[in-house]
């Protein structure tokens, strides 16, 4: 059987098809500039790269194109539509309506378009996404799987802000958490590793990419994450803000004479590492830097690293004690020296890393010392593999 899994950006497709027999991807896709110049295609699939650069107006031509190039005579995968066994969408908000993947219908993607509020950077650009796979594969059953729907088992304790209730109650605002589909994953995977029962270990799962966020797992169930009601609350990223003080919102559209949308787009788009530093989103380019002594690298590296420090220790002491932390994600499974950082000065929890064991990157190793209290993981997440999975499961 194989499940394609797509997840639609604004502009952006990412693709795999994956082969649910030994659950490995066959074809591994971007598409990229939807709907603007330059559209481009790049497949690697048989373990060569194929390149299609064409205009492509919209989501739909881009899917067109994606099947195609899944068909290709010479650099595809597959013969026909028809070995594609069902389609399974990310979608980034499912709102407090599911906790769980559903099969897509009528009322489900009434509902999306409901959630798109809630999140109107995201959820239009995956709906267009579906329908534009239901118009081109109306008999392959589709699938979606929320980026929200993990954190639904969090206490009201954690997910209610101390604002009016009828923010929480007319206006939906709350806690939802986003990077479920990996905080999930990797929590899962570091249980089979350790041989142990997630039901019975306390994890704190640390997802530090461009897009970061930790999640406290007790007994295989989030109950607290640090991104909130949009993705901008939490720990320090590449270019987002995390917590800040509230009021600095008000105080910099007077100061600055900046609109609404404008101070959304500074504390989404050039703030985190980015703004702190002045030198890129990206933490290898601010990691260079930080070792030619730029000090506002450096200091960009400090104020990240200290704010996953604080989580952790806020998260253990939400689920009293930790058992196991995990690193994901393009930093979290790449960056020995970030890593080290963070783990520093935790004797007071019973975390020591074995330095020789941290010297690893991108593949699932424990990093702690032999006697460390607290074990500590990398483990790689794939957010499409748990995807191919639950479409497989509710196609079915
Ligand atoms: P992601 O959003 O998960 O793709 O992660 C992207 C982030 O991971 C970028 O900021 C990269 O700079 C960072 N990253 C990837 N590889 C490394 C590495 N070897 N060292 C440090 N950061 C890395």
């Amino acid at each position: 059987m194989k499940i394609l899994v797509i997840n639609c950006g604004s502009s952006s497709l990412k693709y795999q098809l994956i082969d649910m027999q030994n659950e490995e991807a066959l074809a591994i896709g971007l598409v990229e500039r939807i709907g603007i110049e330059g559209s481009i295609l790049t497949q690697k699939a048989n373990g060569e790269k194929y390149v299609i650069e064409t205009p492509m107006k919209d989501h739909q031509v881009a899917i067109e194109l994606v099947l195609d190039a899944l068909k290709d005579e010479k650099h595809g995968v597959i013969k026909s539509m028809d070995e594609i066994s069902a389609v399974g969408h990310r979608v980034v908000h499912g709102g407090e309506k599911y906790a769980h993947s559903v099969v897509v219908t009528d009322e489900v993607m009434k509902n999306l378009e409901e959630c798109a509020k809630l999140a109107p950077l995201h959820n239009p650009a995956n709906i267009i996404g579906i329908n534009a796979c239901k118009a081109l594969m109306p008999s392959t059953p589709m699938v979606v799987v929320f980026d929200t729907a993990f954190h639904q088992t969090m206490p009201e304790s954690a997910y209610i802000y101390a604002l009016p209730y009828e923010a929480y109650t007319e206006h939906s605002v709350r806690r939802y958490g986003m990077h479920g589909t990996s905080h999930k994953y990797v929590s899962d995977k570091v249980a089979e590793v350790m041989g142990k029962n997630i039901e019975d270990l306390k994890i704190i799962t640390c997802h530090l990419g461009n897009g970061a966020s930790l999640t406290a797992v007790k007994n295989g169930k989030s109950v607290d994450t640090s991104m909130g009601f949009t993705p901008l609350e939490g720990l320090v990223m590449g270019t987002r803000c995390g917590d800040i003080d509230p009021a600095i919102v008000p105080y910099l559209m007077k100061e600055m004479n900046i609109s609404a949308a404008e101070v959304d787009t500074l504390m989404n788009k050039k703030s985190g590492v980015l703004g702190i530093s002045g030198v890129s989103s990206d933490f290898r380019d601010i990691e260079g830097a930080a070792k030619e002594g730029n000090h506002r690298a450096a200091l960009a590296l400090d104020v990240f690293h200290y704010r996953v420090k604080q989580y952790i220790g806020a998260y253990s002491a939400a689920m009293n004690g930790v058992d196991v932390i995990v690193f994901t994600a393009g930093l979290g499974e790449n960056s020995i020296a970030s890593r080290a950082e963070i783990c520093k000065d935790m004797e007071y929890l019973g975390v020591k890393l074995d330095e020789e064991r941290n010297n690893v990157r991108g593949k699932i190793a424990e990093i702690s010392a032999a006697d460390s209290k607290v074990k500590v993981f990398v483990i790689p997440t794939n957010e499409e593999l748990m995807i191919a999975r639950d479409t497989k499961e509710l196609a079915f």
